[in-house]
């Protein structure tokens, strides 16, 4: 299992600069790279492997012998990017997808350097980060780094403050069991920030009204400020750090939430956000919001393998409209916050009612075809319709789980009805 630190950095001014340069050479091979790709592409029709291109640095560091004070396995790695960049646009064009051709970096846009091998150069010694060619920096080792470091990358944020990330190489604890907890779908909304299919609801944090404020506030100064002032270049200074600031705090607010999640639940469900088409936005706060629903499923699902439990994401569509009880769909308009049914009745928070149509098609992706949605009062009666069908039931190649593999290996297992609470449990025996 691969892991990553971060730690903050506090380069001298001197460091400071040469690390800038490094930064700006590394973007020249780059962009060199990139060239030289491209030409053979397009001239000879020839695809360019990365070991090609790292025949040609000795002649460019001949031609511009600045590139000497770039560690040299570093510059090797930027030849790499490069490689990575075509293969995932052979990809994307393989796949149909909108391909995209790598870019040419431009000023400011390049903002990390590697150290493959971190052994032989950029480690901690005596308690400061050793970069070869640069010396050592001040590091901010708040925790300790377990495992063994298998590369290292240096790199700046949009306001200056660099960081030291180590990737570590763990060794593979067995992975716990599925672990017994309640089963729970989550709806991500706009009014608060998630509804669970037990009727719980995670409010908004405050920050999200306070920092749209201060980031709207802050773009425009920016937008009246004219170009090429040193007041724009300080007014855009302001936006970089609210930016930051949010990113930060939005980080932080998801590693929370999931932390709680894989905590209490053995299955979670949440929809697709990626099939729901979360596209670049203008309204501020929905742009906000999205990034934060993205970090907390991709965070939860990460967490969940290790905690024991799991995460399946199911297709959004309808989820809000259709009735949680009889299974008709209900048109209703964005501002209509309460779902009721002409045909049975049922009236209910709309985001519960779509956390429980969720949950629902989450189990049905494990394996369960045959949930129907049942008369519910409350949660107790959504867990207990599951449990009855669960009851000693064999399931077979549990799979479709799209987060990660590990639940699909678990076949055969014998799944009980536990409990009656409302939060029921379901007891997974194996074999
Ligand atoms: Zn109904």
């Amino acid at each position: 299992m691969l892991k990553a630190y971060k730690f903050r950095i506090y380069p001298t001014k001197l460091q400071k600069t040469h690390m800038e340069k490094v930064l700006d050479l590394c973007r020249w091979i780059y962009n060199q790279t990139l060239a030289y790709r491209k030409e053979a592409w397009e001239k000879e029709g020839r695809s360019v492997s990365k070991f090609e291109t790292h025949n040609l640095l000795p002649k460019w560091k001949q031609d511009k012998p600045e590139l000497k004070m770039v560690y040299a396995q570093t510059l090797q790695n930027v030849q790499e990017r490069v490689d990575l960049a075509f293969k995932s646009f052979f990809r994307r064009v393989k796949a149909g997808e909108k391909p995209g051709y790598p870019r040419f970096r431009g000023k400011g846009w390049y903002d990390s350097f590697t150290y493959p091998q971190p052994q032989k150069g950029g480690r901690v010694v005596n308690g400061k980060l050793r970069l070869p060619l640069i010396g050592d920096i001040k590091i901010k080792l708040h925790r300790p780094i377990e495992g063994r470091i298998k590369r290292l990358t240096v790199c700046r944020t949009t306001i200056g403050k660099w960081f030291a990330c180590f990737s570590v190489e763990l060794e593979d604890n067995p992975k716990p069991p599925w672990k017994d907890g309640s089963l729970v779908g989550i709806d991500v909304g706009l009014e608060s920030f998630a509804t669970l299919s037990n009727g719980e609801k995670i409010a908004n944090p405050r920050f999200f009204r306070d920092e749209e404020k201060e980031l709207a506030k802050a773009q425009r100064r920016l937008s009246k400020a004219p170009k090429g002032t040193p007041e724009r270049k300080k007014a855009l200074k302001v936006v970089q750090i609210v930016h930051e600031r949010i990113a930060n705090k939005r980080y932080e607010f998801a590693h929370q939430i999931s932390s709680q999640l894989v905590k209490k639940h053995g299955l979670i469900a949440f929809e697709d956000l990626n099939i729901k088409g979360m596209t670049h936005n203008h309204n501020l706060a929905k742009s906000i919001h999205d990034v934060a629903w993205n970090m907390l499923v991709t965070l939860t699902s990460y967490k969940a393998a290790s905690a024991g439990s799991m995460v399946v994401l199911v297709d959004p569509r309808n989820t809000s409209k259709m009735c949680s009880r009889c299974g008709i769909l209900v048109e209703k308009s964005l501002s209509d916050r309460v779902h009721k049914c002409s045909q049975c009745g049922l009236e209910m928070d709309r985001d519960w009612n779509a956390a429980i149509n969720i949950l629902r098609l989450g189990l049905q992706s494990v394996g369960i075809q045959s949930v129907e949605a049942r008369p519910l009062k409350g949660t107790g009666a959504v867990t207990n319709t599951i449990c009855t069908i669960y009851r000693n039931r064999r399931i077979k190649n549990v799979s479709c789980c799209t987060t990660h593999n590990n639940f699909c290996n678990r076949r055969r297992s014998v799944f009980r009805h536990n409990s009656q609470g409302p939060e029921s449990k379901i007891r997974v025996r194996r074999n």
